[in-house]
């Protein structure tokens, strides 16, 4: 009996596939939030739940130690998703990749003077990839989170960070001043186990599909 693998991060990516799982008749036999089993079984004696960073997601399932996962298309662009098959948008955990600075900060001046930018993130593909198309040099300065402090001690001038209601920012005295992508979590699906084990994934993926539809309309 072939083993399906599924790579998922705790939080809200967790939290939002819970129900696309539960429609494809999938259980987790534990709560991740509250274990700290990093392998967790279902109801299916076939499926299994690993339970790891949102980062290292694409990293599972490309090697195959996942056959499927669930990532932002945040991690899938740092990432270079080039060797996973993306079947799927899920539209879960959606937020927007966003350039932020400090409340007082003129952003639009700065550019237009073609100010060099202190930039801070953990997104440096995507915020040297956004900075270039605009024209702008950047100094950039690699975080692997709060990203928010950054401007109000001084560390950067701007920060690309994700946005889903502001609250942070707004927390934090800092304003989003440019949008850079929307953001929304994909199923992501080894190459070799999307052949050889098709015949298990394809009523999961449409499971998936189906629910997620059914939200919609
Ligand atoms: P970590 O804390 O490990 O960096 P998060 O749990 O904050 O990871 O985010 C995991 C994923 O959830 C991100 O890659 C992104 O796709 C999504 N996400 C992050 N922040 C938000 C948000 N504010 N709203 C919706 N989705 C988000
Ligand atoms: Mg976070």
């Amino acid at each position: 009996m072939s083993t399906i693998t599924i790579a998922l991060s705790k939080g809200r990516i967790f939290d939002e596939t819970l129900p696309l799982l539960e429609a494809a008749g999938i259980v987790p036999a534990e709560n991740p939030e509250t274990s700290r089993k990093l392998i967790i079984g279902t109801n299916r004696d076939d499926v299994r739940l690993i339970i790891v960073r949102a980062t290292d997601v694409p990293t599972y399932v490309e090697h195959g130690a996942a056959d499927l996962g669930v990532a932002g298309k945040d991690v899938l662009l740092e990432h270079g998703g080039n060797n996973l098959y993306q079947p799927l948008d899920l539209e879960i955990a959606q937020c927007r990749l966003m350039v932020a600075t400090r409340a007082g900060f003129d952003y639009t001046s700065a550019v237009a003077r073609g100010a060099r930018l202190r930039v801070a993130t953990k997104y440096v593909d995507s915020a040297r990839k956004h900075f270039a198309a605009k024209g702008v040099h950047i100094d950039l300065i690699k975080l692997y989170g709060s990203m928010e402090l950054a401007p109000l001690v001084g560390l950067s001038d701007v920060i690309v960070d994700l946005v889903s209601t502001g609250g942070t920012l707004k927390a934090n005295n800092l304003v989003a001043v440019e949008h850079i992508l929307d953001v929304s979590s994909r199923l992501v699906v080894n190459q070799a186990a999307y052949k050889l084990k098709r015949g298990k994934l394809a009523p999961i993926f449409d499971a998936f599909k189906h629910a997620m539809h059914h939200h919609d309309h």
